[in-house]
């Protein structure tokens, strides 16, 4: 059984928002509410200013503190590691949402349940790709079997350092970036579902 993940090159993301896009398309998710977003962060000053591009979705972690918080069992993990919330068994506590220290569970106003991204488990269950990685214009989204050596997303954690988003919550996540201009801690932590600019003098 594979264990997947998802690599995230940053070099090569232009901020296009395609993914987000497709996610949205594949899941009909509502207006207001994201499984996947394009955080936009600048940092330095003219004439040394920058501008990075950081997509965030859920990280589906080794150790996910959202499935451990839900009282009545509807966060699972699958045998291939992605975390899923049976909408069936959510009675909307919120629990979840409290516990996940990425943000990445919302409210879904049509089902009144908890959601979030799935890595696409009906597609990559069947061979197929994330939406999100289908639609990447650069290719720089990247999912695969990190447990196989051969595949690209392992060959590419191996060939580059490679970093998660808020390590220090030790929930192990398992998307990973490619982030030489240090751009990922740079993300503020509330309002990751919304796309906007952080404002780096308020972090
Ligand atoms: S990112 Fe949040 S929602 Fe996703 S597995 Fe981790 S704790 Fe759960
Ligand atoms: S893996 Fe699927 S559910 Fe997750 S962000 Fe990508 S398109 Fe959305
Ligand atoms: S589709 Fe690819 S390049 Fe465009 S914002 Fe998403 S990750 Fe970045």
């Amino acid at each position: 059984m594979p264990r997947f993940g998802m690599l995230i090159d940053l070099n090569t993301c232009i901020g296009c928002h395609a993914c987000s896009v497709a996610c949205k398309n594949e899941f009909d998710v509502p207006l207001g509410v994201f499984r996947d977003t394009v955080k936009v962060v600048e940092d330095g000053e003219y004439p040394n200013a920058g501008k990075h591009f950081i997509p965030v979705l859920c990280n589906q972690c080794e150790d996910a503190p959202c499935l451990n918080a839900c009282p009545t069992d509807a966060i699972t993990r699958l045998p291939n590691g992605e975390v899923v919330i049976e909408e069936g068994d959510c009675n909307l506590n919120r629990f979840c949402m409290a516990a996940c220290p990425y943000d990445a569970i919302y409210e879904d106003p049509q089902t009144q349940t908890a959601s979030k991204c799935t890595f696409c488990e009906h597609r990559t269950s069947k061979g197929g790709e994330p939406a999100c990685v289908e639609a990447c214009p650069t290719g720089c989204r990247v999912f695969g079997d990190l447990d196989d050596p051969d595949s690209k997303i392992s060959r590419m954690a191996s060939d580059n350092e490679i970093d998660v988003w808020k390590p220090e919550a030790n929930t192990q996540p398992k998307v990973f970036y490619v982030d030489p201009k240090r751009a990922l801690p740079l993300i503020a932590v509330d309002g990751v579902q919304v796309d906007q600019s952080t404002d780096l003098k308020g972090r």
